[in-house]
């Protein structure tokens, strides 16, 4: 079963066919496609792993697509253009300018506002659970950056309690290495 290889999307087929909530998964396209690098990118960065690869099965979901990036054939089927690479919809620190509130007001086509309202529903509320999700991993998050300094700190403070003892234990050693031999040389002026 297919699941979104992005971080913090929750989106795998098993459940989404199960609630039918309209989300379709999308193999990356082919070696050679001039949108390929952008797709393979945008993962990267959400993945902050800058070596990431997909493999042949790798899919992106349709949350991350906008409405536009997609066309619907006359069965009702929905596909995705090959024109298509996948966008931030979070606010986050490299996309501000696309805000939560935005997003939530986005501009549907006559056309197809019959297919789109239940998926935008559904996307809604993705949308919202995932800004959640979000701002729940950033508290997280800024609390394990202080703890980090705080150890790094007592780190740095333990490593030089640790060099002043090295160096007393080398001064004792030395000092007992003298007593040791001035108790020899006077055991053997005794024996004399
Ligand atoms: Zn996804």
């Amino acid at each position: 079963m297919p699941n979104c290889i992005l971080r913090y999307c929750k989106n795998y087929s098993k459940r989404t066919t199960k609630f039918s909530d309209g989300v379709t998964f999308h193999k990356f396209p082919r070696p050679g496609h001039e949108k390929r690098e952008q797709w393979i990118k945008f993962v990267q960065n959400n993945r902050s792993e800058d070596t990431w690869l997909p493999s042949e099965h790798t899919c992106i979901c349709s949350v991350h697509f906008r409405e536009e990036d997609f066309y619907l054939t006359k069965t009702g089927r929905r596909y995705l253009k090959k024109s298509a690479v996948p966008f931030e919809k979070l606010s986050s620190e490299d996309n501000r300018n696309t805000s939560p509130t935005s997003l939530l007001n986005v501009d549907v086509s006559d056309s197809e506002s019959i297919f789109d309202t239940p998926i935008q529903i559904e996307l809604k509320k993705e949308l919202r659970k995932n800004i959640a999700a979000k701002k729940k991993l950033l508290g997280i998050n800024k609390k394990l950056k202080r703890q980090c300094r705080y150890l790094k700190l007592k780190n740095q403070q333990l490593t030089d309690i640790i060099k002043e003892l090295k160096s007393k234990l080398v001064k004792v050693e030395s000092v007992a290495d003298n007593e040791n031999q001035q108790i020899q040389e006077a055991s053997v002026v005794v024996k004399e």
